[in-house]
């Protein structure tokens, strides 16, 4: 097994997921467990079918095809809004889809009709995060073009999403106006709407503090199962695991050397200037890590003492003067991962996976 290695830790992500489907039960909230992080890698979404998650919600077909390979129980969902040129594959593959356009609508009920599949939209809307949306003027002439659509492609309900590209939070007051939007939508269309789906992560952390309207009944979970961590509102789940995965790499190199580099500063191998700090001679070490690997900047060191100097493609540089431990070549130090720590390691090829437990 060669290093770098990420060690994900199933049980801390099971144990995670049955506590948060435990708290969203208690208010009538089910759940899509969100693969997207890790890649979707077969023995995670185990881990989440072993949890209790129904539904497994990735953004890519590639994954969802992978998955329901291995897990052909499970439903599954596209929560990118899909390409016009893979609604064949989400005909054939998925069970939900999240959807934001008018022609992705049509083009999809087409599809379904022609190859008499069976797929479940959730009408995605703009609640001001301004990622994918339909803007709330157009619910009129929306649920004019739905009463158009096959009957195998049904709309199951609405949906938004909050802190991805402006980092607007979820709230009790533009929530309670996204499930208006259905109540508006359910009057023109003459049905129920099942899915109420309030967002992801940020808003389960507001469902813990009380601030979720009763209307929204459904979440999509990532970040929270995965880490245990609620990026939007910097805040660990305090019932939640947190250790439930590390990156592991190996020092090349150990030696005592000055602090301020010596000679002409130009530009680092990324093009900007590096700033140094005299701190006289110190200890450090090179690990067989770097940005080919890991987004260096979602890592924080769990060995006591270490702390990060800088880093190259496949270089990273650690400060190891104050550690307890005395490191030597081949010794192995740990990291914890952030989201996009853990996206990284988890697409580049050069990180083994290791996965424990179950
Ligand atoms: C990634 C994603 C989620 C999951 O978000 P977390 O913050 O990781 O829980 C939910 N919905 C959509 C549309 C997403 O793209």
């Amino acid at each position: 097994m060669s290093y770098p290695i990420l060690r994900v830790h199933r049980d801390k992500i099971r144990e995670n997921g049955e506590i948060i489907i435990r708290e969203s039960a208690k208010n009538g909230i089910s759940l899509w467990g969100v693969s997207k992080g890790i890649s979707a890698f077969t023995e995670i979404a185990e881990t989440f079918c072993d949890a209790g998650f129904k539904v497994i919600a990735d953004s890519r077909m590639e994954n969802i095809r992978r998955m329901k390979e291995k897990l052909p129980d499970a439903e599954y969902a596209l929560i990118r809004i899909p390409m016009l040129s893979e609604l064949e594959e989400v005909a054939e593959l998925c069970d939900y889809c999240l959807i934001s356009e008018t022609v992705t609508l049509k083009a999809l009920s087409d599809i379904c009709e022609r190859s008499a599949r069976k797929v479940k939209a959730v009408l995605m809307f703009d609640m001001g995060d301004l990622r994918e949306g339909f803007w709330h003027t157009e619910i009129d002439s929306l649920a004019q073009e739905l009463c158009s659509l096959s009957p195998y492609l049904k709309i199951s309900g609405v949906g938004a999403n909050f802190s991805c590209a402006s980092g607007v939070l979820p709230t009790t007051e533009n929530l309670t106006e996204l499930s208006s939007y259905a109540e508006r939508l359910e009057k023109k269309l003459g049905y129920h709407l099942e899915i109420i789906s309030g967002g992801g992560t940020c808003s389960f952390h507001q469902l813990l503090h009380g601030r979720l309207p009763r209307t929204i009944n459904s979440l999509r979970i990532g970040e929270a199962l995965l880490l245990g961590y609620d990026t939007a509102f910097c805040d660990n789940f305090p019932m939640l695991n947190h250790d439930t995965m590390e990156l592991e790499a190996e020092l090349v190199e150990v030696r005592t050397k000055p602090t301020l580099p010596i000679g002409l500063i130009g530009r680092d191998a990324f093009g900007n200037v590096p700033v140094f700090e005299d701190r006289g001679n110190r200890r450090r070490g090179i690990l067989a890590l770097g940005k080919q690997d890991v987004c260096i900047e979602g890592l924080t060191p769990l060995e006591e003492g270490v702390s990060i100097i800088t880093a190259s493609s496949d270089h990273l540089l650690v400060d190891i003067e104050d550690a307890t431990a005395d490191y030597k070549v081949g010794d192995i130090l740990r990291f914890k991962l952030d989201y996009t720590a853990m996206l990284s390691a988890s697409t580049s090829p050069y990180v083994t996976k290791v996965f424990e437990g179950k």
